[in-house]
């Protein structure tokens, strides 16, 4: 039997990079996948993918109206919820400087109000056993100039999984983090105008990684099955670092 045979799960962002690698995942490992994101290109290109056992819809997180959509869906069409993975997230680069209450708060807004939300609307779905896997960063515990607002907002998801693995214990439901390191997805092309700044970015990570390469999504998408599945069922407000060693030596 595979790992998420019969299992339901939910993950925000996941038409791109490593929210995308996951869905593939649990498909490939029995899950029926809602996933969702934004833009409705991107929206049909991983419906198109992923087959029958994913439902691919198209909702903003930072939206309640949307999730309350999603959640609508998921309760006519399985009634329940066995995983959440809270992967949306974005990243701009600001010093102390350039930094505006706008990009504060959109920063805030994607990365620590909406995981926040998307958990409450879709808790009286979840099973016990259940759990939720919150994609935070390497940044969380890293001192990274030009990211006051990214790392802060990883920081805060650090936190939910200790208060969460505490106020759903009763519930049966564990909760942790899964915190890349520079994983090779287009995020990165956010950071960067150009190509040869994209390179200039990554060269600059990679005197950083113990591994010396830059991580894939897919190793991500074994981090979170890890975490999804009973395989980590003796852990709940831990984070597992996936970085190459980057936050370590
Ligand atoms: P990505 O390829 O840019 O994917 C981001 C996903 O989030 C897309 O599916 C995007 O779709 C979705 N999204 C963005 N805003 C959204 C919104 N308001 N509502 C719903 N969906 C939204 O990025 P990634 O590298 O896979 O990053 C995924 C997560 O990993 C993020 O939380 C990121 O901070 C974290 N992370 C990444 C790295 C890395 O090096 N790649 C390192 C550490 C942590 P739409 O734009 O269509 O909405």
């Amino acid at each position: 039997m595979s790992t998420l045979s019969g299992k339901v799960a939910v993950i925000s962002g996941g038409t791109s990079g490593i929210g995308l690698a996951i869905a593939q995942r649990f498909v490939a490992e029995g899950a029926h996948v809602f996933l969702f994101g934004r833009r409705q290109s991107e929206v049909n290109q991983a419906a198109e993918l992923l087959g029958p056992n994913a439902t691919a819809l198209q909702a903003d997180v930072t939206k309640f109206a949307d999730i309350d959509q999603v959640a609508a869906t998921i309760r006519a069409k399985k009634g329940v919820i066995d995983i959440i993975v809270s992967n949306a997230g974005l990243t701009e680069e600001a010093s102390i400087e350039t930094l505006t209450p706008a990009h504060f708060d959109k920063t805030f807004n994607l990365n620590a109000r909406a995981p926040v939300f998307l958990v409450q609307k879709l808790l009286p779905l979840m099973t016990r056993g259940g759990s939720i896997v919150l994609v935070s960063s390497a940044m969380h515990l890293k001192g990274f100039p030009g990211h006051t607002a990214y790392a802060a907002t990883k920081a805060a998801l650090r936190s939910y999984a200790r208060t969460w693995a505490a106020e759903f214990k009763d519930r049966g439901i564990r909760v942790n983090t899964l915190s890349p390191g520079v994983i090779d997805t287009p995020i990165l092309d956010s950071q960067a105008p150009t190509p040869e700044a994209r390179e200039a970015l990554v060269n600059m990570y990679l005197g950083m990684i113990p591994l010396g390469r830059l991580g894939r999504a897919e190793e991500m998408a074994n981090a979170a099955l890890f975490l999804a599945s009973d395989q980590s069922s003796y852990m709940t407000g831990s984070d597992l670092m996936g970085d190459g060693g980057a936050g370590q030596v």
